[in-house]
């Protein structure tokens, strides 16, 4: 079946209303790029998921990270996406603003072994953040920084796995029909895990690339499963995804982290969820479990509803009013993964 078709069939489709949930960031934003609403029947709503790892931050690790950066003879190393995050005490950048903290933005870990060999005074506390798709760099990173005998570098860690998130809206929201199955995190855990979620909640699971005919083709896929009545796994990034992921970098992932129980937000704490550096690295661990607490977000701000897809970004009071990306109140307003920043650049 070629685009036309795929599109004219989606187009015309007048069965059962469906809600498909596309899990990372990456895909809104490039269903916005594409117009994909537009080339679907208003009866299939597209809806975000929890895919974007710093809008599921509990704002106890902002104020973790920001505890680091006034420290002493400390300096915090993030990407800069982390920098507008609201925590307790304000946001790293309202922080670095006000002066007296150490915050230097990064643009790879291993950034981090130059600057400890350099400065073996300072400690470099990396504020690690998240899904299976960074967490083998960190851990290459951590395993390199042992190698050298480096000691002055600690993991702040927010690292998680999506697919303890996947489950738990399974359990939690059976209105999703179907899963467009995050991209860049399939490419490290494989198409294969999606196999038992398929099975044991009778939902498709699609893996699709970033690409509008991707986007599409997973669409139809799923439309056509529900039709059918079945539900099963399908990648369609066979290109970039192998059944059975990247096994290297599922390796060294597992060497360096074990599993524990992580706090998300807008789903809660989730069992087996988190990554926690682990076994000889425990010593450059800088205090990354526990951190469960969330601060209370304004009444009105709906971040909660949206990260799991209850609602959609515009529906939120806040939306382009008093939150904007200039003054963001919610993290899914920050990143540019969050559900609530791409819908403003797209529809405001
Ligand atoms: Fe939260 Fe702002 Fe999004 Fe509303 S618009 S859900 S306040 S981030």
């Amino acid at each position: 079946m070629d685009i036309k078709e795929i599109i004219d069939y989606l187009k015309a489709y007048d069965g059962k209303k469906l809600k498909i949930m596309e899990v990372c960031g990456t895909h809104t934003a490039a269903i916005f790029k594409n117009g994909i609403r537009s080339l679907i029947s208003d009866r299939i709503k597209l809806i975000s998921g929890p895919g974007c790892p710093v809008c599921v931050t509990p704002t106890a690790y902002i104020d973790r990270c920001i505890e680091y950066a006034s420290k002493e003879n400390h300096t915090l190393l993030t990407f800069g996406d982390m920098m507008k995050v609201p925590g307790e005490k304000g946001s790293l950048s309202e922080v670095k603003g006000n002066g007296n903290v150490n915050i230097q933005i990064m643009y790879s870990p291993f950034e981090a072994i130059d600057k400890a060999k350099a400065n073996p005074d300072i400690t470099y506390v990396i504020a690690a953040v998240g899904f299976e798709t960074t967490a083998p760099a960190y851990a290459l990173m951590i395993k390199e920084a042992r190698r050298e005998g480096i000691e002055n570098i600690k993991l702040v860690t927010a690292l998680k796995k999506a697919i303890p998130a996947l489950q738990w809206i399974c359990e939690n929201q059976e209105d999703v029909d179907g899963f467009i199955c995050p991209g860049h995190v399939s490419v490290i855990t494989g198409s294969r895990v999606y196999e038992p979620l398929a099975r044991c909640y009778n939902k498709p699971f699609v893996v699709a690339g970033f690409e509008a005919e991707h986007i599409l083709a997973a669409i139809y896929r799923i439309v056509r499963q529900l039709e059918s009545g079945e539900a099963k796994a399908e990648n369609l990034y066979k290109n970039a995804v192998k059944q059975s992921g990247n096994e290297k970098a599922v390796e060294v992932m597992e060497y360096a982290f074990e599993e524990g129980p992580a706090m998300w937000r807008g789903l809660g704490i989730i069992e087996d969820s988190g990554l926690y550096l682990t076994g000889p690295f425990s010593r450059y661990d800088g205090g990354s479990r526990d951190l469960y607490e969330d601060m209370e977000l304004p009444s009105e701000c709906r971040c909660g509803d949206v990260i799991v897809g209850r609602m959609n970004p515009d529906q939120c009071p806040m939306f382009g009013k008093k939150c904007s990306p200039m003054n963001p109140f919610g993290p899914c307003m920050v990143s540019s993964e969050g559900a609530c920043g791409i819908w403003y650049r797209n529809v405001h």
